[in-house]
């Protein structure tokens, strides 16, 4: 692909079409009337709402690219990053479900599944079954291939043993793709992708982790003890699992960039307006020049982050080579969104600190960025990595 388009075709990046800013404005009033609401209890709970994830179907946000003979929106990865960006802005929860749902495990079925499963399995995504991406475990997590999970063939199924950590949606999921191991021997050529349903015998869902942020968002361990899984749910080829885990994460990584995108914007947006309410010395805080400043610094990482986010998502869309720029989206967009939810609490002095007023929570919610789908760390390594052509 060139890397340079005609002046005529060049547009802005924030630049949207039409349809997308119909997408964008659809999302931002469904989060504003059904979601804000209930952002505050759920983070209490640190349940989810089923009845959203119902709106999140109804609404088409669960079958964003999935083509529309399947039932899907015929979408573009670019829209699953406006949503996951618009919901984020207002619970990052509601974002990750989105998010995982979208990027990885419809981006996973449109990619390695054989026309039998699309058949079988798209209509269902885009309609009524949440799903979940099971890589990680307890010894295994940015060094995902040392997985230990294994996948034994008996007859027409595969036998699946081991367990699972840290899986998003999990409560939620009536499908998972999971990853095991076929041959311990061979190290990463051994993994394969297994298309689990939440039904299957010797499948259980553990204990849910009590969490810092993205409390409603259910993160849970996974059990499978003597699995049966027919042969016929095997994604892609056997011992190419490695191969969709790394591809289907760079992808997932711009999601996750969008999300501490829109919850930095959320953070921030309530920072600016609190500053101009808020009275000390007899004026608004905002009138104080060293509050401006910081409102103005957060303003300016947000964009950059966005224009990278955005970026990122349009390469992507495009067919071009995105996953240094997939790395350094997520790596930055975290850090600005750390920053400006920091920023935001200090900005509210004393009452941010508090569960009375909503930045915390977008504090707490923004850490996860550093740490899922590959750390902070391993997104150096892959940047290093590109950039020093090792
Ligand atoms: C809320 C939540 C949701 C999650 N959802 C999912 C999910 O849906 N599906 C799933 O499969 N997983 C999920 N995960 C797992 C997540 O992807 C891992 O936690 C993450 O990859 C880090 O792995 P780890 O926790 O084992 O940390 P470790 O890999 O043990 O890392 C610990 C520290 O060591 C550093 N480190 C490790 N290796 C290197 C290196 N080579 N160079 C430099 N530094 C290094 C890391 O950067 C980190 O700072 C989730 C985790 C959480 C907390």
């Amino acid at each position: 692909m060139p890397e340079t388009v005609s002046a005529a075709t060049a547009s802005p990046l924030t630049n949207l079409s039409e349809d997308e800013i119909l997408f964008r404005d659809n999302i931002r009033q469904f989060a504003e009337e059904k979601l804000r609401p209930l952002v505050k209890e759920m983070d209490e709970k640190g349940v989810f709402d089923k009845g959203l994830v119902q709106d999140f179907f109804q609404l088409g946000l669960m079958g964003i690219e999935i083509p529309e003979q399947f039932g899907g929106s015929g979408g573009r990865f670019f829209e699953a990053i406006l949503a996951v960006e618009e919901l984020s802005r207002v619970d990052a929860s509601a974002g990750v479900i989105v998010d995982v749902h979208n990027t990885l495990v419809n981006n996973a079925f449109l990619r390695w599944a054989n026309a039998e499963q699309k058949k079988r399995f798209l209509p269902r995504m885009a309609a009524d079954t949440c799903g979940a991406y099971a890589l990680s475990e307890a010894g295994s997590g940015s060094d995902a291939f040392a997985l230990q999970t294994k996948a034994e063939l008996k007859g027409s199924d595969y036998i699946l043993n081991g367990r699972k950590l840290w899986i998003t949606n999990a409560k939620e999921a009536g499908l998972f793709i999971l990853f095991a191991t076929v041959d311990p021997s061979a190290g990463y050529k051994g993994i394969t992708a297994f298309i689990v349903e939440k039904d299957f015998p010797g499948f259980t869902v553990g204990k849910k982790e009590d969490k810092l942020g993205i409390r409603a968002s259910s993160t849970c361990e996974l059990i499978l003890e003597d699995c049966k899984v027919p042969q016929s749910n095997v994604l892609g080829e056997v011992g190419k699992g490695y191969k969709i885990a790394i591809e289907t994460l760079n992808e997932g990584r711009i999601g996750i960039a969008a999300q501490m995108l829109g919850v930095a914007r959320g953070a921030w947006e309530y920072a600016c307006k609190y500053a101009q309410e808020r009275k000390q010395l007899g004026k608004a805080i905002s009138e104080f020049q060293g509050i401006q400043f910081q409102i103005a610094q957060m303003g300016t990482e947000i964009e950059a982050a966005r224009l990278m986010v955005y970026n990122a998502a349009r390469m992507k869309d495009a067919g071009m080579p995105f996953v240094k720029e997939a790395a350094m989206a997520k790596l930055f967009a975290s850090q600005v969104a750390e920053r400006v939810t920091s920023l935001a609490i200090e900005i509210y002095g004393g009452y941010g600190f508090t569960k009375d007023y909503p930045v915390e929570k977008y504090w707490r919610d923004a850490k996860i960025g550093k740490i899922y789908e590959g750390t902070s760390n391993m997104q150096l390594a892959t940047i290093a990595k590109l950039v020093l052509g090792k």
